[in-house]
């Protein structure tokens, strides 16, 4: 490759729209390799620019680092099953983030002076949510500031 088509970080970054630490840290992830280094820094490929813009879009439907590694080197036909997996847990989180949802709406709706002594939270008759641990870490992770 000639040096001109190689691209510095700091130009990598620019064209994907993230910020220099954000392809140092998908480099140490492995999501990108450096073509070679120029005293000490270094040098992408051009297709560089289209593999930070994968990995952006594929985290933001909520693939881990892990799977998006697997996903970009995918040579042996994975992907679809991978994408499977990815929309069962999605609907899973869906169905328990709804039943979360619709129990807070009943209570809300409730006229009960003391939350505490609500029927719908304290009778034994009525359905209790158990979200999944992803609907719950999806929950946890909006949280955090
Ligand atoms: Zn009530």
């Amino acid at each position: 490759m000639n040096a001109t088509a190689e691209l510095a970080i700091g130009q990598v970054a620019e064209a994907s729209g993230v910020s220099v630490s954000v392809v140092r840290y998908y480099d140490e992830f492995g999501l990108i390799t450096p073509v070679r280094r120029v005293g000490g820094k270094r040098r992408f490929g051009p297709d560089a620019v289209s593999r930070v813009t994968f990995v952006r879009r594929a985290q933001a439907v909520g693939f881990s680092l892990a799977d998006i590694k697997t996903l970009l080197d995918d040579q042996r036909g994975r992907w679809p099953e991978l994408v499977d997996q990815h929309l069962l847990d999605l609907r899973q989180r869906r169905d328990d983030l709804n039943m979360m949802i619709s129990t807070l709406e009943q209570l809300r709706r409730c006229a009960c002076e003391e939350v505490a002594r609500c029927e719908h939270m304290v009778s034994a008759d009525e359905p209790i949510a158990h979200p999944s641990k992803q609907a719950l870490g999806s929950l946890t992770r909006q949280d955090r500031p």
